[in-house]
């Protein structure tokens, strides 16, 4: 089964073209992280702008790095949410024309099932059930991962995101956008003891994360600094910031696998490529004997050979969507 995969929710147009949901013939990815670091972060409509512009392009190169054409596809997947909904409108309307004009089945896929199912790639023995640690841009959830395509959510962020946090802080110390992978190459060169951040427990939640107050805490530490009028040390402090929210991620993630009896654990989402929580994630489940599992750092962040394993898992259940598929901006997990 080949897949034609379409992924337009954020800022990156993206296509690929996926075959039995592991193995990548193409993975096109056009980002515009340029075009947004002007304005310090994404403005939804140049984005959307964007992708009008260049999604045909990505496709035809997505099918013909992979050798194939229209024809030689067995179905169409696109991310129809979460995410922006002008960017997303612009992936769906293309898959439902492409889906109409070839006569081939349309599949909806929510875009952090997507992340999960990355892990698939390149871990060819992975299937479920594991845990699943996701920190995306906008996302930080602990999820049972039971069946292919069904998940349980355990523990969600009450605030910031994993990676809203990286990207604030970034801002907050003159590292710029995106801040994430800018935050993990200055801390190799900083002292992650140097500063003690918070680390945020939630009262009878033990799954649940919040990241404001560590966010809050950079902040105070640099005006602190600013009135003293000493020199911000702008690698300690990203990595201790960056071993405050590592520390919480890993110690719940662990905590979750031991109390659910899961032997396996994967990392999705654009913070699973940082350096740090895979050294630390490693670390303890070589302690926990669990088998860990997380995809390169270019099937991490948005890209849409992950669309194409979630739509291949869907497919086979049977998943078909109709021409009246819509964006559904904040579309929930598990949610057909
Ligand atoms: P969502 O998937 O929740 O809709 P998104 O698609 O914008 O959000 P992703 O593409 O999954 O998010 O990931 C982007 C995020 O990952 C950004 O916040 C970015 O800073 C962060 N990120 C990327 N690389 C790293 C890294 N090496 N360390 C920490 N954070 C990183
Ligand atoms: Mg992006
Ligand atoms: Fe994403």
């Amino acid at each position: 089964i080949k897949i034609l995969a379409i992924e337009s929710s954020c800022d990156e147009t993206a296509a690929s073209v996926v075959k039995n949901g592991r193995e990548v013939l193409s993975n096109v990815i056009s980002s515009q992280i340029a075009l947004h670091t002007l304005y310090g972060g994404v403005v939804p409509e140049i984005a959307s702008r964007k992708h009008i512009e260049k999604i045909n392009q990505v496709i035809e190169e997505a099918l013909k790095e992979a050798n194939t054409t229209l024809e030689d596809i067995d179905a169409i997947g696109v991310t129809y949410g979460p995410g922006l909904v002008g960017a997303l409108l612009v992936g769906v309307a293309e898959a439902k024309a492409i889906s109409y004009a070839t006569n081939k089945p349309l599949v909806g896929v929510h875009h952090i099932e997507g992340h999960v199912s990355a892990n698939y790639i390149e871990n060819k023995e992975l299937e479920p059930p594991f845990l699943c640690l996701i920190v995306s841009g906008g996302h930080t959830h602990l999820v049972l991962v039971k069946e292919y395509g069904e998940y349980e959510i355990i523990g969600r962020t009450r605030d910031d995101a994993a990676g809203e946090a990286f990207d604030k802080v970034a801002r907050a110390i003159g590292l710029g956008y995106p801040g994430g992978p800018k935050i993990d190459k200055v801390s190799k060169e900083g002292n992650k003891h140097a500063i003690e951040f918070p680390r945020a427990n939630i009262d009878d939640a033990p799954y649940d994360f919040s990241f404001s107050g560590v966010k809050s805490a950079v902040l105070n530490h640099i005006n602190s600094c600013k009135m003293k009028e000493e020199e911000i040390q702008v690698a300690d402090v990203a990595a201790s910031f960056q071993n405050a929210v590592v520390d919480v991620l890993v110690t719940r993630t662990i905590k979750a696998a031991k109390e659910f009896g899961m032997h396996k654990v994967c990392i999705a989402g654009g913070v699973a490529s940082n350096s740090a929580l895979r050294q630390a994630m490693k670390e303890a489940c070589t302690k926990e004997e669990i088998s860990l599992f997380y995809p390169s750092p270019i099937f991490c962040t948005d890209n849409a050979a992950m669309i194409g394993a979630a739509a291949y898992y869907e497919y086979k259940k049977g998943t078909r969507h109709g021409l009246d598929l819509n964006a559904v901006p904040n579309l929930k997990i598990g949610q057909r």
